[in-house]
């Protein structure tokens, strides 16, 4: 009987789960899915590797599952699943492990205690982050929990990349730049030499464009900045969150709007980025399908904001060979890519459109100096590798 990793990414209103198997060197995806709307109406599926639908169900308009309802379906799905393998071990996004947690870490209540504390750090996601490794310690207190970190990979930048221009007690204090989607970044550092063995030794500067968005530079294929901060707000535009904003804007919407805190991450966490540009959606797809004036703006913001912080990650690592590209749109948008690379022509990138246009994974020209890849990245394969290899399984 093989051995299997569950490997789970709790939300706000979402569970997302993938199921792994271990079969020598390798771990297999077995089904992965998703439970989503568990607070307002709750809709659970599961596909197997190749894609077949394997299970769905919906919950009626204004039921409540909660993250432990939500869990008890899945843990009730993965039961049939689980039938043909051994379930050794569970691993889990947390987007923060701030400083001390610079590895994954298996978890136990003490662990979760000191990560609980980092809920002011990330509000609105690390609470739930957590929640499913709670329940899972009562309920199953002698299967192994893994946390892995989206902060982790970040840590090997510079100190004066992490640091912000504030009193000393406030730095000492955690207001610091943390950076996210390392996870994302770790896979993409894990599988680069298999592309470019001179970037993976070199100079890289690697984009997450999905809801979220960042961008990373690696030098030998470690973290050395990224555009997200204290928080994942920093940076990039993204779906519905603003990206970089003079701080002085917050202080004038104090005064002279009277927004308290909790109206002010409203409107930059839900309804800023490509959604408050546009006015029409958070979907880059529907954007690049529209004709309003108002989605062409909110792309082509979305794309300066891109260009400009090319500009400052090629300045923090003093040039670059290459740039890659990842995630939901960095993946799938030719479009997307093809004028990211045409603002990035200073930087000595000549693309290859026709290779652009089929998905990489090269998408340089042969003549380019710097090389240019669109590589899909795997959070969750990351994650089941560091809970297998932290529980030696
Ligand atoms: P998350 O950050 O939630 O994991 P994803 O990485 O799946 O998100 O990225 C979601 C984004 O990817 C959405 O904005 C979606 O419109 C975009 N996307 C997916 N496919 C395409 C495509 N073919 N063209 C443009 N955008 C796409």
């Amino acid at each position: 009987m093989h051995n299997a990793i569950l490997v789970l990414n709790a939300g706000s209103s979402s569970i997302k789960f993938s199921l792994f198997v271990a079969r020598d060197h390798e771990l297999d995806l077995d089904c992965r899915g998703q439970i989503e709307g568990i607070y307002t109406a709750p809709r659970f599926s599961a596909k197997d590797a190749a894609g077949k639908r394997l299970s769905e169900r919906s919950w009626g308009e204004g039921t409540k599952l909660g993250h432990d309802g939500a869990l008890a379906h899945l843990l009730e799905f993965l039961h049939g699943e689980l039938a043909e393998y051994r379930l050794v071990g569970v691993g889990h996004r947390v987007v923060h492990g701030a400083l001390e947690y610079t590895q994954p870490v298996r978890v136990d209540q003490e662990i979760v205690a000191k990560l609980a504390k980092l809920i002011p750090l990330a509000p609105l996601h690390q609470p739930h982050n957590l929640a499913p490794i709670r329940t899972l310690l009562e309920r199953m207190p002698d299967l192994p929990q893994v946390a892995t970190f989206d902060t982790s990979f970040h840590r090997t930048n510079p100190p004066l990349a992490q640091r912000f221009a504030i009193p000393v007690e406030l730095h000492d204090a955690g207001i610091q730049r943390y950076g996210f989607h390392g996870l994302s970044y770790e896979y993409v550092a894990s599988v680069l030499p298999q592309y470019d063995a001179r970037a993976a030794a070199g100079k890289a500067i690697v984009l997450h464009l999905g809801n979220g968005a960042s961008m990373c530079a690696f030098e030998a294929s470690r973290s050395v900045a990224s555009t997200m901060g204290f928080t994942a707000l920093e940076g990039l535009m993204m779906g519905t969150r603003s990206g970089a904003i003079d701080p002085g804007v917050l202080i004038y919407l104090m005064d002279e709007r009277g927004m308290d805190a909790r109206a002010i991450e409203k409107l930059l966490y839900n309804q800023s980025g490509l959604l408050g540009v546009s006015g029409v959606s958070s979907d880059m797809r529907a954007l690049l399908a529209s004709d309003e004036p108002r989605a062409r703006l909110a792309v082509d913001l979305y794309l300066y904001r891109i260009r400009r912080e090319m500009g400052s990650l090629a300045g923090a690592l003093g040039g670059v060979d290459a740039i890659v590209f990842t995630a939901g749109i960095g993946e799938n948008s030719a479009a997307i890519r093809e004028r990211v690379l045409a603002d990035a022509a200073w930087l000595g990138v000549r693309p290859n459109k026709a290779a652009n246009a089929k998905g990489g994974p090269r998408i340089s020209a042969a003549t380019s100096r710097v090389s240019a890849w669109a590589i899909p990245t795997n959070e969750e394969l990351m994650i089941a590798r560091h809970t297998r290899r932290i529980l030696g399984v």
